[in-house]
């Protein structure tokens, strides 16, 4: 497209990164404005399915293998009681056979570093807290709280759940709290826990746990609560204080996890999402991951959809003239798709606490008119439509 030269993508997680990379392909002058003052070692633990991994590997051929490299690939799914002790496990190589690629577990953190590795240093700027957009007839000026301006084509809202840009161009408020706290982090440790290949899932009474090896000898332990209060913790030693509290009739073996786990490297936050939007786009100004469509994360699907919406804006401006084509494009293509999503998360997060689950999947099937295999085989067979750069380009 002649008239797009310049991107601006604001906030440089998996979603602005990986959008990054798939419109460098398209040879536009890509920026990412991120808000943190480094790459820190921060994070939780994520589980890649295969859609997301097809869409990654769209964008950046070969990318999957240094993700399998660096996680972990699932071999087998183990079911604990709060004990410790295991009750059930089921094989996880259904994903490989079934779908064609595996479920991979992987530190947020390293998968950032990949991404951005893609990309050369200089078009990540750190340290660039956006604040704001003016919209002209033929550019974009965009705010940043250091003082900055920039101008550009394009101008990509990648800046997460609370992102300045929606709110800017929708102005739909704070996300909805959907009843539950999570408590997560990465590790390094040594522990019988979880064997190479497994991923656990410790069920109490509204409560669980999921342990997740992210490769290098990390787990990354996940702990969520169905809570009244959203109510964040003063500081750090709170944070793990509150958290042991709750884990008091736990075994040993979990317990010590958080134990060992330093207070500062304790993520505490809300399960929230919103509501689907009919739109995200205004002139030069879209919306892409959880800034467009945040979802509760029951499905596992947040950041794995957030790499189809990386990969299909791109495409939509690969093949349209203008960038109100592109967009409305983009729109058509993804918020069908997020919204199904979107809802069926919210159901999957009340059906984690609840006492029977028969009504909830009753509701999710009506809802999207598909059972719960015929969802899994909708969210995991998706498939990117063509190459983004036609090999030979
Ligand atoms: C408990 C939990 C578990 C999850 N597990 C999974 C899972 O297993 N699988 C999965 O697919 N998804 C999972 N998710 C969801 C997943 O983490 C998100 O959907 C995904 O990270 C979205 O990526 P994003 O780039 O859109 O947003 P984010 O990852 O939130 O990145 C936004 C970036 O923008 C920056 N930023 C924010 N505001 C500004 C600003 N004003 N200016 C500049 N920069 C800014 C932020 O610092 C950040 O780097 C989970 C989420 C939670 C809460």
């Amino acid at each position: 497209m002649q008239n797009i030269k310049k991107v601006a993508i604001i906030g440089a997680g998996l979603g602005g990164l990986a959008v990054a990379v798939a419109l460098r392909k398209l040879w536009c002058d890509v920026q990412v404005y991120e808000k943190a003052q480094d790459f820190r070692p921060v994070g939780g633990g994520l589980g890649l399915l295969p859609n997301g991994l097809n869409f990654l590997d769209a964008i950046e051929p070969g990318i999957v293998e240094t993700i399998k490299n660096s996680g972990c690939e699932v071999k087998v799914s183990v079911l604990k009681n709060t004990q410790g002790e295991t009750i059930r496990t089921n094989p996880g190589s259904r994903f490989e056979d079934k779908y064609g690629q595996p479920l991979i577990t992987v530190w947020w953190w390293r998968l950032q570093q990949i991404l951005a590795s893609k990309l050369p240093s200089e078009n990540i700027h750190l340290n660039h807290r956006c604040t704001g957009f003016e919209q002209e007839e033929d550019h974009v000026f965009i705010y940043f709280e250091n003082g900055k301006k920039v101008s550009a084509d394009l101008l990509i809202g990648a800046d997460g759940i609370n992102s300045v840009v929606r709110e800017a161009l929708i102005g739909d408020g704070k996300p909805r709290y959907l009843g539950s706290m999570s408590w997560r982090t990465v590790i390094k440790c040594h522990q019988e826990l979880l064997n190479p290949g497994e991923l656990g899932f410790v069920k109490g009474d509204q409560e669980f746990m999921y342990l997740l090896n992210v490769g290098d000898g990390h787990i990354s332990w996940l702990y969520r609560k169905s809570s009244p209060d959203y109510t964040l913790s003063q500081d750090v030693d709170e944070v793990k204080s509150r958290l042991l509290s709750q884990l008091t009739n736990w075994g040993e073996s979990l317990r010590s996890l958080v134990e060992a786990t330093p207070a500062e490297r304790i993520l505490e936050g809300p399960i929230c999402d919103r509501l689907p939007l009919k739109s995200w786009s205004k002139g030069r100004v879209t919306l892409l991951g959880d800034a467009a469509h945040p979802m509760a994360p029951a499905l596992g699907q947040g950041a794995n959809s957030t790499f189809e919406d990386a990969y299909e804006l791109a495409l939509c401006f690969s093949q349209a003239s203008s960038i109100e084509e592109a967009l409305a494009t983009y729109e058509q293509r993804r918020i069908p798709r997020t919204e199904l999503i979107q809802n069926r998360s919210a159901l999957g997060e009340t059906r984690y606490y609840a006492t029977n689950s028969e009504p909830l999947d009753q509701q999710m099937q009506e809802q999207s008119q598909m059972t719960s295999e015929e969802y899994q085989d909708w969210v995991f067979n998706y498939k990117p439509s063509l190459e983004l750069i036609p090999s030979s380009v």
